[in-house]
């Protein structure tokens, strides 16, 4: 039989064999990252995870934090997620962590609220480590209609491998995911050993700097490959030559290596081209790359600035209505003073200001500040966090 070969996918990364379905909606940009918990019992040291999520029981939806603290899910924070889901027209969802199995209650019935809410074909994926796998758990993930099962067992610490076998007793797609770690090429391909027969495909995923707590590569002396990127230096060249040895050994499963730019160029902002399309209000310019160029009017107590995005997730829910309102009362101003239609303003309730066009705002800036409002000209991203990418005050 002749063996395949590996092939550039076409969006930065390489397949041998074709991509596992969780992937090729993922690139697509298709995938609800569904962030179920930031707890996990390990402390791996490439650990991707930021400081606001790792080790708290927090819950996101792709960048919106649901404002889930702790018991079980409200319905206030499942819409959001299903809301999220909308948002980005999304065709299914990964299930991330941290270890959804530790809070696996909130795990399944977040997996039956996503399929009843979009039906069967709405593909589930999720991200396990084995330590925590038993065959009643994978039971009932499955049950909930979980689609595709993704396990991280520590290359250097074969102990838990075997759990993987537990998967195999469902009907669903079972692979393991690793990063492709300097250092560790004997432990891997002993990995990759072990995994023939047992699993359907391997993910390998460039290894990835990150500026945190939990990411300890800076300090152990890992760099990265160039200045625009945060993938480590020669972790491709290590994920390549891991391929070319399960071709070689004409192992059966399929191999998809994934690397950050893919998850940057290709993932992240076919998502976000997406959502930018949803979220637009009908005065905004969409830029190729999916942000949002728009008019802004801020109430000078809550301009962009230092300490702004700390300052806004630090209101109280009072202190939220009082500035709703006092906006409100800005917007009918506005109208009545016919500096604007009723249809040419929108009251931003994340952002605390007012939305219209780059035109209007340019146009009546100097009367907008002779009332003490601060107009500007921003471009930001179309993500729930609306992050900013240049603010130009007028
Ligand atoms: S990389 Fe995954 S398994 Fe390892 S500590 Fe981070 S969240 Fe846990």
């Amino acid at each position: 039989m002749t063996k395949p070969n590996i092939r550039d996918t076409g969006y930065y990364s390489y397949r041998l064999g074709s991509l596992p379905k969780g992937c090729k909606l993922c690139v697509r940009g298709e995938k609800l990252v569904l962030f179920i918990t930031g707890l996990c019992n390990r402390d791996c040291f490439y650990c991707p995870l930021s400081d606001e999520k790792k080790n708290r029981d927090v819950v996101y939806a792709n960048e919106w934090n649901t404002g889930f603290s702790g018991g079980t899910l409200t319905e206030e924070e499942t819409n959001t997620i299903l809301k999220e889901a909308r948002l980005c027209d999304a065709k299914g969802a990964g299930v991330t962590g941290g270890d959804p199995l530790l809070v696996l209650d909130r795990t399944v019935e977040v997996i039956r609220k996503l399929k009843k809410e979009f039906g069967e074909d709405f593909h589930v994926h999720l991200y396990t480590t084995p330590e925590n796998v038993t065959e009643e758990r994978l039971e009932k993930l499955f049950k909930a209609g979980l689609d595709e099962i993704r396990f991280h067992p520590l290359v250097w610490d074969d102990r838990c491998w075997d759990r993987i076998d537990l998967a195999k007793k469902f009907n669903w797609s079972v692979g393991v995911e690793i990063p492709a770690i300097l250092g560790y090429e004997e432990q891997t391909k002993k990995l990759i050993d072990f995994l023939e027969g047992r699993i359907g495909f391997l993910n390998i995923n460039e290894l990835e700097l990150a500026d945190t707590k939990a990411n300890k590569l800076l300090e152990m002396g890992y760099k990265a490959k160039n200045d625009e990127s945060y993938g480590v230096s020669g972790s491709e060249e290590l994920a390549l030559s891991l391929m070319e040895y399960v071709r070689e050994k004409g192992y059966s499963f399929r191999v998809h290596y994934c690397t950050c730019r893919l998850k940057d160029a290709v993932q992240m902002k076919q998502r976000i081209l997406r959502r930018a399309g949803n979220v637009a209000q009908k005065f905004d310019k969409i830029t190729e790359d999916g942000m949002l160029v728009r008019g802004a009017i801020y109430l000078p107590e809550l301009k962009p600035g230092f300490g702004y995005r700390k300052k806004l997730m630090e209101l109280s829910r009072d202190e939220r209505e009082k500035i709703l309102s006092d906006l409100m009362e800005a917007k009918n101003r506005l109208i009545w003073d016919r500096m604007f239609r009723g249809d040419e303003l929108v009251v931003d309730d994340f952002k605390l200001r007012l939305l219209a066009s780059r035109r209007s705002v340019k146009k009546l800036r100097k009367r907008l500040k002779k009332i003490g409002l601060a107009p500007a000209l921003v471009e930001e991203y179309p993500t729930r966090d609306s992050l900013e990418v240049d603010v130009e005050f007028l």
